[in-house]
């Protein structure tokens, strides 16, 4: 198998005008330190070729300006593209004829902004490279199943392991950092292990599209089809960067159905449905909805906490459960955050030689968490405001009365108060009458459950919910 992917590698990603924004802002702050004279012979006719999350590609129309620019500027432009570029590591020039640029090679791509973005220096899709590139840790064995994301993984699998595509296209959506890209690997990789004949690539719509920019722009359109529908398996990762591009688009659509009519398997993510994506042609979003649409919800409490625990131990450290109790309930945007929140805590605690505890870990993460939860909740605003909602009485909420309707209050609160404070699960129980831990984790489960299977449940616990954080 070849396994093709983009430079992403799940770092940062930024958005080709995200990058020219930046950009932007690194000439202003040069302008201002160089002088307009000298910004103007040099470094404005650099031009951004493309940011991979940590190389900034230049470009310089000639040799000679390429190596003024970097003898003598070449130290302020690092400086400053550090500070503004995230997770910069270093930039290249390369040498490009800027008369081409601004002349487009065809008139498919005169309406394209990407165009200037796409020239010879960018790598071929070189597929043996690639392998090395696709994340190792992201396999179906580092895959935390739960509720919210049980049908992405299945249907991954159920790809991964099939010798004919069991569903054509399979469509996966969800927010940011839920583990689209995660199980898109994992599918290469285990197709790797299964069927080492068949051919896959995994590319990022981006890429996809730079690829075929460039190719319109060299007249190269065949080899770039045969290269794309010449495969078993195509994996176009957030594809809705695709919106808008109207010929990148179409070529998509083409190969997508050439693919799809010969039985190959072709495998979609977005952050949104198909029926959600702006911008996107509605021949193409019909039928992007035609095969499997898998999406992923937003994560649990308990999921998290399985996560947590997860990469604890894969980290081969141990990290008290109320720490890990702390960063499940608190770092509740997305998975990407709660990993960073927890390695950071354990790089501390491995440069300082200080155990991680609940203290430390306050220390270590004031910013992040204060930025998830940026008014401290009481258990008592919570009691008061479910009690409100549901017109019940506190000394109700804090009895032994069973009754439904105050049972589902009680339960409401008490998850809320796991949601949204940092208190225990037995200082929880302690605040609401003197119940034990296990009833607090009970009722925690029992919402979360309810809220997965009854829409009207779980649109009363959010709108709560909001009206706490807001
Ligand atoms: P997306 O592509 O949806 O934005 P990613 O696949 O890049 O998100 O996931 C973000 C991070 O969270 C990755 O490091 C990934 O390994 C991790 N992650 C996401 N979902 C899970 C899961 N269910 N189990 C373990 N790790 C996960
Ligand atoms: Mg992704």
């Amino acid at each position: 198998m070849s396994v093709v992917q983009d430079h992403e590698d799940c770092q940062v990603f930024l958005h080709p005008s995200q990058v020219q924004t930046l950009w932007g802002q690194v000439c202003v702050r040069l302008k201002a330190d160089l002088g307009e004279a000298v910004f103007t012979s040099w470094i404005e006719p650099l031009k951004v070729i493309v940011y991979d999350g940590r190389c900034l590609q230049l470009s310089a129309p000639s040799r000679f300006m390429k190596d003024r620019i970097q003898t003598q500027y070449g130290e302020k432009v690092f400086d400053l593209c550090q500070e503004i570029f995230p997770n910069f590591e270093d930039y290249t020039v390369a040498i490009k004829a800027m008369s081409k640029d601004v002349e487009p090679a065809s008139e498919h791509t005169r309406v394209d902004p990407f165009q200037n973005q796409v020239i010879d220096t960018i790598t071929e899709l070189d597929e043996e490279d690639y392998t090395a590139a696709l994340d190792v840790r992201f396999t179906f064995e580092n895959f935390v199943i739960g509720k919210p994301n049980e049908l992405a993984y299945a249907a991954s699998l159920r790809i991964a392991e099939a010798e004919t595509p069991p569903f054509n296209p399979m469509f996966l959506y969800g927010g940011v950092g839920l583990g689209k890209t995660h199980l898109m690997h994992a599918i290469a990789w285990h197709i790797k292990k299964v069927h080492p004949k068949k051919k896959v690539i995994y590319v990022s719509a981006e890429k996809f599209m730079y690829e075929f920019v460039r190719a319109l722009r060299f007249k190269d359109t065949v080899s770039f089809k045969e290269r794309f529908r010449n495969i078993d398996i195509l994996m176009i990762d957030d594809v809705q960067f695709i919106s808008g591009k109207d010929t990148t688009q179409e070529e998509f659509f083409h190969t997508f159905n050439a693919l799809i009519d010969n039985n190959h398997q072709v495998i979609i993510s977005a952050d949104k449905s198909p029926s959600d994506l702006e911008g996107m042609e509605e021949r193409l979003r019909s039928r992007l909805g035609w095969g499997l649409v898998a999406d992923i919800h937003p994560t649990t409490y308990e999921l998290r906490l399985g996560i947590l625990q997860t990469k604890a131990e894969a980290l081969k450290v141990v990290v008290p459960m109320d720490v890990l109790e702390l960063l499940a309930s608190r770092i509740t945007s997305n998975i990407r955050e709660l990993e960073g929140a927890l390695n950071r805590i354990v790089a501390h605690s491995t440069l300082v030689g200080r155990k991680i505890d609940i203290d430390t870990t306050h220390d270590v993460l004031r910013d992040l968490l204060r930025s998830n939860d940026r008014r401290a909740i009481t258990i008592e605003d919570i009691q008061q405001k479910v009690c409100d909602y549901y017109n019940v009485k506190i000394s109700d909420l804090l009895s032994t009365r069973r009754m439904q309707v105050i049972t589902k209050p009680r339960q409401i609160a008490m998850y809320l108060s796991k949601i949204l404070t940092p208190k225990s699960l037995p200082e929880i129980g302690r605040r609401f009458g003197g119940r034990d831990h296990t009833t607090v984790m009970h009722s925690v489960k029992r919402v979360e459950e309810l809220c997965a299977n009854d829409r009207e449940y779980s649109n009363d616990v959010e709108v709560l919910r909001r009206s706490l954080i807001l």
